[in-house]
C-alpha cells in the first residue's frame, strides 16, 4: 500500500490556504516590490530621456539633475530591495514553519494500520527528502516569483506605453521559450515524481538496515543490503542525471533566447530612428528594457524549474492528509466505564483473519489476564481493545459507544495501551511524564514515580526532574524507561488500562514487584493484563485464554486449573519450567 499522493488542483489551492494565513506580511512584501519595480522601470526611462536632451543640446545643468535623480534612484532601489528581501524571508520562514507544522500535524494523526501498511519509508521520505526540497523554493522562491512576474510586467507595461511597436520586440523571445518550456515540463514532472519516489525508497532501505543492524549483523546481510542500496542509488543516479539534462537544456535555450530582444530593438533602432520614428533614448530605452528582462526571466526559468520539482514534494506532503482516518467522532458521550468487544474480527491482510469473532465484557475494576501460546491474536485483540486499529468486523465500546466514534482525545481519557516498547522522547523526565498531562504538577509527577517505584534512582540523578534524558543525552535502562511509561499512563489516568507484556523486559521478581505496584496505582481501574508469565494469570480476577483467535476459555484461575482444559495444563507446563 502506498500512501496518496494530492492532485494538482488540491496542491495549489492547499499551498494558497497556507500562504494566505499571512496577509499582513504578504501586503508588506507586495507594496515593496511593486515600488522596487516601479523605480526598476524608472531608471532606464530617465536614461533614455536625457540621451534625447543630449542630442538636443541641453544644459549641463540638466544633465546633472538627470544623473542625480538617476543616483537617487538607484540608491532607493538598493534600501528597497534589501528591505522587501528582508520581509519576503520572513514571509518565507513563517510559510515554511506552517508548512512543516500543518505535516508533522497529519503524520501523528494518522491512522497507524495505515503507517504500518504504507511502512515508514515513505513517510521519512515525506517528511526530509520532501520538506528539504521545497524549502528553497518557500524560503526564496517565492519572493523571487512575485518580484520577477511584477517586475516583468510594469516594464511591459512601460515599454508598451512609450513605444508599442518596439516593445513587440520584447516579446518575440517569448514564443519559442514558450514552447520549450512545455516541453521541458512534460518530461521534468514525471523525472521528479519518479526521483521522489525513488528518494522514499532509499530512506526506506536505510532505516530498515540501521534499525536491523543487530539483525543484519548476526546473519551477515552486509552484502546483501549493500547490493540493495547499490542499486537504488544507482536508480537514483541515472533518474538525477536524466533531469539534470532536461535542466541544462532548458537553461541554454534560455539564455540564447532571451540575449535576442535587445539586439532586435537595436536593429530596429537603426532603421527606425533615420526614418524618424523613434528617437535615440526612446530605441535605448526600450533596448535597456530588453537587456533587464533578460536576467529576471532567466531567473524565472530556473524557478519554475524549481516550483515543478518542489510541487511534486508538495504533492507528496499534502497526500499525508488524504488519508482517510480510521475513526470519526460522533460526539456521544460513554454512560459508563464498562468495555465490551462483541464479535471483533481482525485481518492485517485481507482474507486472513487473525481474530474470529471475539466477545468479551470487562468487568469496570476487574483484572484480566489474557494468556495463550504466541501468535494466538492476543496482542492484536489488545490493540482493538486500546482503540488502535478498528475491528475489521464487530465493534468494541465503552459505556456503549464505539471506540472508533471517540475523538483520539476522547479515547485516550478512557483506555490506553502500554506495551514493551518504552520510547524516551529526547527532553527532560518531566516532559517525558506531562506529555500524559501537560498540566501535571511536580508533586502528582513524584507521586507517580513513587507509584512505580521509580522515585529514587530519579531523586539521584542530578537534575533530579529536569534531568535530561533520550538519545544524546543520559541513556535510561529499559527497565527505567518501562517505569516511566508506566508513570506516564497512570498521569494519564484512563479507567481502563491495557499492557501488552508490559513489564517484560524487566527481571521476573522487579516485574512482578511493579506490577504490585502499578496495580495499587490503578487500584479501581480496569486491567487488561496481556501476559507470558503466568503468575500475571494467577494475580489476576479473570483469566481469557486464547488459541488460534478465539478465547477458548474465561474464567477464575483456580476454575480454570480445576477445568483441567488449556489453561491448566498451561499452568502446569509454566511450573515446571
Ligand atoms: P500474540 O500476541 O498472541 O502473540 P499477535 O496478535 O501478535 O499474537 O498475532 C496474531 C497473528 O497476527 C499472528 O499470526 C501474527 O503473525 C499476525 N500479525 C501480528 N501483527 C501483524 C501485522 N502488523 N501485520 C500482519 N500480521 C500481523
Amino acid at each position: 500500500m502506498k500512501l496518496p499522493i494530492a492532485a494538482r488542483p488540491q496542491v495549489i489551492s492547499r499551498f494558497w490556504a497556507v500562504i494566505r494565513r499571512f496577509p499582513k506580511l504578504i501586503a508588506t512584501v507586495l507594496v515593496f516590490q511593486v515600488v522596487a519595480s516601479l523605480i526598476v522601470v524608472a531608471t532606464p526611462w530617465l536614461i533614455g530621456r536625457l540621451l534625447d536632451l543630449i542630442v538636443a543640446g541641453t544644459t549641463r545643468a540638466e544633465v546633472t539633475r538627470y544623473l542625480i535623480i538617476i543616483g537617487v534612484l538607484v540608491a532607493a532601489q538598493l534600501l528597497l530591495t534589501y528591505l522587501g528581501e528582508y520581509f519576503s524571508r520572513v514571509f518565507g520562514q513563517a510559510v515554511f514553519a506552517q508548512l512543516r507544522e500543518d505535516l508533522v500535524n497529519s503524520v501523528t494523526h494518522m491512522p497507524l494500520s495505515v503507517v504500518e501498511a504504507a511502512g515508514t519509508g515513505d513517510l521519512i521520505g515525506r517528511t526530509t527528502h520532501d520538506i528539504d526540497r521545497i524549502q528553497y523554493l518557500v524560503q526564496r522562491g517565492i519572493y523571487r516569483i512575485i518580484m520577477i512576474v511584477l517586475t516583468a510586467l510594469v516594464t511591459y507595461v512601460a515599454a508598451f506605453l512609450l513605444a508599442p511597436m518596439l516593445a513587440l520586440l520584447l516579446l518575440v523571445p517569448l514564443i519559442p521559450l514558450m514552447f520549450i518550456v512545455r516541453w521541458y515540463l512534460r518530461r521534468a514532472v514525471p523525472g521528479y515524481q519518479a526521483e521522489s519516489a525513488q528518494w522514499a525508497t532509499l530512506s526506506g532501505i536505510t532505516t530498515e538496515t540501521v534499525e536491523q543492524h543487530s539483525t543484519v549483523d548476526a546473519l551477515d546481510l552486509r552484502r546483501v543490503r549493500n547490493n540493495i542500496l547499490d542499486v537504488a542509488i544507482t536508480q537514483i543516479w541515472n533518474l538525477e542525471r536524466y533531469t539534470a539534462y532536461l535542466r541544462i537544456f532548458l537553461l541554454s535555450a534560455v539564455i540564447f533566447f532571451l540575449q535576442t530582444p535587445a539586439l532586435l530593438v537595436a536593429m530596429a533602432g537603426a532603421w527606425a530612428i533615420p526614418n524618424g520614428y523613434a528617437t535615440l533614448g526612446v530605441v535605448t530605452t526600450i533596448a535597456l528594457y530588453g537587456v533587464q528582462l533578460s536576467h529576471p526571466l532567466g531567473e524565472l526559468s530556473f524557478w519554475v524549474d524549481v516550483l515543478q520539482s518542489a510541487a511534486t514534494s508538495l504533492a507528496r506532503i499534502f497526500g499525508v492528509d488524504e488519508v482517510e482516518s480510521d475513526r470519526v467522532a460522533s460526539g456521544k458521550q460513554p454512560t459508563s466505564t464498562a468495555v465490551s468487544a462483541h464479535e471483533v474480527s481482525f485481518e492485517y491482510r485481507p482474507g486472513h483473519p487473525v481474530l474470529h469473532g471475539v466477545d468479551l465484557e470487562l468487568r469496570p475494576g476487574e483484572t484480566l489476564a489474557i494468556v495463550g501460546p504466541s501468535g494466538a491474536g492476543k496482542s492484536t485483540l489488545g490493540r482493538m481493545i486500546a482503540g488502535i486499529h478498528p475491528p475489521t468486523s464487530g465493534s468494541v465500546t465503552v459505556g456503549g459507544v464505539p471506540l472508533v466514534e471517540l475523538t483520539e482525545n476522547e479515547l485516550h481519557q478512557n483506555v490506553a495501551l502500554v506495551t514493551q516498547e518504552h520510547h524516551v522522547f529526547v527532553g527532560t523526565i518531566a516532559d517525558n511524564l506531562r506529555l500524559a498531562k501537560p498540566d501535571a504538577t511536580v508533586e502528582q509527577m513524584w507521586h507517580v514515580l513513587k507509584s512505580m517505584g521509580a522515585a529514587s534512582w530519579v531523586q539521584e540523578l542530578s537534575d533530579g526532574l529536569d534531568t535530561k534524558v533520550g538519545s544524546g543525552a543520559l541513556t535510561l535502562s529499559p527497565a527505567q524507561a518501562q517505569q516511566l511509561a508506566l508513570a506516564r499512563i497512570v498521569l494519564m489516568n484512563p479507567h481502563t488500562l491495557i499492557l501488552d507484556e508490559a513489564t517484560s523486559l524487566m527481571d521476573p521478581t522487579a516485574a512482578r514487584q511493579l506490577e504490585r505496584s502499578l496495580g495499587k496505582a490503578l487500584e479501581g481501574r480496569t486491567v487488561v493484563a496481556i501476559a507470558h508469565r503466568l503468575y500475571t494469570a494467577h494475580d489476576a480476577d479473570r483469566v481469557a485464554v486464547m488459541v488460534d483467535g478465539r478465547i477458548v476459555e474465561l474464567g477464575r484461575h483456580d476454575q480454570l486449573v480445576a477445568r483441567g482444559g488449556e489453561y491448566a495444563s498451561l499452568w502446569r507446563a509454566w511450573q515446571h519450567e
